[in-house]
């Protein structure tokens, strides 16, 4: 900001400082205003979008990775059960004594993933913005 006016800069600060109006109350008001703006753009900038990858994750070493656009069933050595159907990802079947995997439910959101505790397995979702979901080409 240019300090062409200091004076209205002055006088602003003046009227708040006199203003008894412009307590605490209108501070935190004016906080919660600011923190729900913030929750707002994060959701309208950060909101995750479809993925169209998923990544494989066992014992924390990235497996493997396939694109979402497709329709593949993929059987894993730890026992488990990958199916793509078209933009969603579920372990359908696997070997783990609780089964919690199973009932994760397909998944298609960037950040989504699916956990399987026993067998150290883990799908995540991603959403690879170079990849063009409406064509379904990579750009490069
Ligand atoms: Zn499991």
């Amino acid at each position: 900001m240019k300090s062409s006016s200091p004076g209205k800069r002055h006088s602003l600060f003046e009227h708040f400082r006199a203003s008894k109006m412009f307590g605490k109350a209108d501070i935190i008001f004016a906080a919660v205003l600011l923190a729900a703006a913030v929750v707002a753009m994060v959701f309208a900038f950060g909101a995750k979008p479809r993925g169209n990858i998923a990544e494989v994750y066992i014992e924390g070493k990235l497996a493997a990775a396939y694109s979402l656009d497709q329709q593949k069933t993929v059987s894993f050595d730890v026992g488990i059960e990958l199916h793509i159907d078209n933009g969603k990802a579920a372990v359908t079947k696997s070997d783990c004594p609780d089964h919690l995997c199973e009932y994760f439910g397909y998944i298609s959101k960037a950040g989504e993933r699916i956990v399987c505790a026993p067998n150290k397995f883990v799908v995540v979702i991603k959403g690879d913005p170079e990849y063009d979901a409406v064509t379904g080409r990579t750009q490069a």
